[in-house]
């Protein structure tokens, strides 16, 4: 039993990760996806040959080709790749005796399926230290193409979902750009279909309107 993180060697209580890396690979499981998307949003074909690909944000300027290794690395099929095989191997991992045969690669699906499992994963596999390392250097990669830093969290109102007493949550929501579903930290309710963005928005408290006068 390992008693050191895998990253920093810091004193980890015989986890495979210190408190603070586990966070952050937590939300680095999040943003992947988001960002992920960006890159996609990032690369239009140019002309209409397929594979000739250039980047219209960014500091090259709106014509420039860019590299074509980039393209090769920097992609959402390889982040789905890679995070699937890292699934497929926690799985294995996990239930050895059964391990049914994976849906076909979804970086966000892959990504939600491996932070949910990620405190087992802390605790019982030890290759977490080479999940966390390319996690990050894919993270790393996107970067280059959606710049820095990472899109914010746009602060949208509090929970509007009501517990069995009749008490709205009021929690704080926010989401990452492109995100569409999101958990309410606080009572767990899911906001997932549009309906469920509708009411946030309409049932949000009334902004408290500046006194007139004094
Ligand atoms: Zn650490
Ligand atoms: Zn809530």
């Amino acid at each position: 039993m390992t008693a050191s993180c895998e990253l920093c060697g810091e004193n980890s209580g015989g986890r495979y990760l210190c408190e603070r890396h586990t966070v952050q690979l937590a939300k680095r499981l999040e943003e992947l996806p988001v960002l992920y998307n960006e890159v996609g949003e990032c690369l239009v074909p140019r002309r209409s040959g397929w594979g000739e690909i250039i980047a219209t944000k960014g500091a090259a300027g709106p014509q420039s080709p860019i590299d074509e290794d980039v393209l090769d690395t920097v992609n959402w099929g390889r982040a789905a790749e890679v995070l699937r095989l890292w699934r497929v191997d926690v799985q294995r991992e996990r239930w050895p005796r059964h391990s049914p045969p994976p849906p076909p690669a979804d970086l966000a699906a892959d990504c939600r399926w491996l932070a949910m499992e990620l405190e087992w994963i802390v605790d019982h596999y030890p290759a977490i230290g080479d999940l966390a390392r390319e996690t990050r250097e894919l993270e790393l990669q996107a970067r280059t193409i959606v710049g820095d830093p990472a899109p914010r969290p746009q602060r949208l109102g509090t929970c509007v979902a009501i517990d069995g007493e009749g008490v709205v949550c009021g929690a704080v929501i926010s989401r990452l750009p492109g995100q569409t579903r999101l958990k309410c930290r606080w009572c767990g309710y899911v906001y997932a279909t549009g309906q469920d963005w509708a009411n946030l928005e309409f049932f949000q408290p009334k902004e408290e309107s500046c006194p007139s006068g004094s």
